[in-house]
C-alpha cells in the first residue's frame, strides 16, 4: 500500500516533471516562432537595395493592409534626414507611352511609383506590365473627374472601382493614393467645400496613405514641353538641397519629352549621389495643405 502509494506519487511527479518540460519547450518554441516572425517582417519593411525590389513577393500580393490602420503606424517614414533619395512618379497612366517609360526605368535599374487611373477598356493588361516589371503600383483615380469630390460617397466609388481594376489585373491591393490635382487643388471646393480637409482625415483611417509631391517637372503645363525645361525643374531640388524628393511627372500619350527628359533627370540625380525608391505605407511622403 504504502509502496503504490509512494509509486503513484513518483508517477505523479514523473508526470509533473515531464508536464512542465512540454510546457517549457512549447513556450521557447512559440517564442523562437514569433521572433522569427518579427524578423520577417522587419526585413519587408527596410526599405530594398534597388536590384531587390524588382519582383513582387507573395506575401505583398496577398496580404490585404486591415482597413483601419490608425496614422501613427504608416507615418513611419524609413529615411533619415542625411539619406539622400528620390521618388519618381508617374500620374495618368497608362499610356502609349507607358512602354518607353518602363524600357528607360529598366535601362538603369531603377524603380518609380505609378499612379494609375482608368485610361482606356482593356488598360488592365498594361497595368499588369507595370506590375510585372517590378515598380510599384498606386492609385490615381478611376475617372479623373472632378466631379468625384462632390461627396465622400463618390470619391471613394470612384477610388474603388480603380482599387479593384489593378486587384484584378495584378492580385495586388494598393493601399497608395494620390488625389487628383493634388490635396492642394482648389477645383474640388466647386463641387464640395471642405472635401480635401475631410478626405485627408479619412484616407489614413481607412488604410491609406497619401502622397502630394515636393518637386514639380511641370511637364503637366502643356503638351511638348521643351525637354530642357523638365529637366531644369525637375532637378531644381538638387541645387536646392533637398534630400528628400517626390518627383511629380506624367504618363500622358502626348507627353513625349517626359520621356526623352527622363534619362538626363535620372543621371542628375544619381550623379548628385541620390538613390532612387518607390512610394510606399512605410516611406517618406509629402503632403499638401488642403486648400478649401
Ligand atoms: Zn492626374
Amino acid at each position: 500500500m504504502t509502496n503504490r502509494k509512494r509509486k503513484r506519487g513518483w508517477h505523479f511527479r514523473k508526470e509533473f516533471v515531464a508536464g512542465c518540460i512540454i510546457i517549457v519547450l512549447l513556450t521557447i518554441a512559440i517564442f523562437v516562432a514569433s521572433a522569427f516572425k518579427t524578423a520577417q517582417r522587419k526585413q519587408t519593411k527596410t526599405p530594398a537595395p534597388l536590384d531587390n525590389i524588382a519582383s513582387h513577393t507573395e506575401e505583398e500580393k496577398t496580404t490585404l493592409p486591415p482597413q483601419t490602420v490608425p496614422v501613427a503606424s504608416i507615418a513611419n517614414p524609413t529615411v533619415s534626414d542625411d539619406d539622400k533619395v528620390i521618388y519618381l512618379t508617374f500620374d495618368d497612366g497608362p499610356t502609349a507611352n507607358t512602354k518607353n517609360i518602363l524600357d528607360v526605368l529598366d535601362r538603369y535599374g531603377i524603380k518609380a511609383t505609378f499612379f494609375v487611373i482608368h485610361t482606356y477598356d482593356g488598360c488592365e493588361a498594361q497595368i499588369k506590365e507595370i506590375y510585372d516589371r517590378g515598380q510599384q503600383l498606386a492609385l490615381h483615380s478611376y475617372t479623373h473627374d472632378y466631379s468625384i469630390y462632390r461627396s465622400m460617397d463618390t470619391y471613394f466609388d470612384d477610388l474603388n472601382k480603380i482599387s479593384d481594376l489593378v486587384y484584378n489585373a495584378t492580385g495586388y491591393r494598393s493601399m497608395l493614393v494620390r488625389f487628383p490635382g493634388g490635396t492642394s487643388n482648389t477645383i474640388s471646393r466647386d463641387y464640395c467645400d471642405g472635401i480635401m480637409s475631410a478626405l485627408a482625415e479619412e484616407l489614413p483611417r481607412r488604410g491609406y496613405q497619401y502622397f502630394d509631391w515636393d518637386w514639380d517637372s511641370t511637364d503637366a503645363s502643356g503638351n511638348r514641353r521643351d525637354v530642357d525645361v523638365i529637366v531644369d525643374n525637375a532637378t531644381d531640388a538638387i541645387d536646392y538641397g533637398d534630400n528628400h524628393v517626390i518627383l511629380l511627372m506624367h504618363d500622358a500619350a502626348a507627353k513625349t519629352t517626359t520621356v526623352e527628359a527622363l534619362p538626363q533627370i535620372i543621371e542628375a540625380y544619381r550623379d548628385a549621389g541620390y538613390r532612387f525608391d518607390v512610394l510606399s505605407l512605410t516611406s517618406y511622403t509629402y503632403h499638401h495643405n488642403p486648400n478649401n
